[in-house]
């Protein structure tokens, strides 16, 4: 992950002022602009556990963009995904999946993102609530393309974006979904980026 430069910057205006147009009745990124660019990899048939990005790290709205490495048979924006949302007690996990196609875009927001603000236990960094939607990435046991995504993020005021320390295991994770709160998910295809 890493600040943008001038060209990159443009690039990623390009894409936020598609994803919020799109997004806009989700009301992403209304009084903000997204900062941050990761860039990400997801091996065939492997899973991305279910996580929080860092709850106070990121103000609402995390939009990603996935698509298969190529070759790809078949479209050529390779294979889809299921985006696997959880939430409750350990042992009585509610789980909700979306599948999603490739090149198709995402965000979550309010509970679905799981930031401090919304959160009723007010959860910081990756602490555990009950009432906050994980969200995991699942390729199919039969996928034979890498998952590339890009994920736009708007960093809190405050807070750094460093290369190291304790960055991240966002490293190892991503973001997904789209939800404004509660159960509601919302993708959008490709074309509509
Ligand atoms: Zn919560």
């Amino acid at each position: 992950m890493w600040k943008l430069g001038a060209a990159r910057a443009e690039l990623l205006q390009m894409l936020s002022d598609r994803l919020r147009t799109v997004f806009a009745p989700a009301e992403l990124w209304a009084t903000t602009e997204p900062d941050t660019l990761q860039i990400m990899k997801v091996g065939a048939q492997q899973v991305l556990a279910n996580h929080w990005d860092r709850r106070d790290k990121w103000l609402e709205g995390i939009a990603s963009v996935a698509w298969g490495e190529l070759p790809a048979e078949g479209a050529n924006r390779g294979e889809g995904y299921t985006l696997a949302m959880q939430r409750g007690p350990k042992r009585e996990i509610e789980e909700v999946k979306v599948e999603m196609v490739a090149g198709a875009a995402y965000v979550l927001m309010g509970h679905a993102q799981g930031h401090t603000r919304v959160c009723q236990k007010h959860c910081s960094g990756h602490n555990r609530c009950n009432c906050c939607w994980t969200h995991g990435v699942r390729m199919a046991p039969t996928s034979t393309v890498t998952r590339h995504s890009m994920t736009l993020r708007v960093l809190a005021d405050g807070d750094s974006d460093d290369e190291d320390g304790e960055e991240d295991d966002e490293e190892e994770q991503e973001t997904s979904l789209a939800a404004e709160s509660g159960a509601t998910t919302s993708a959008v295809a490709p074309e509509a980026i």
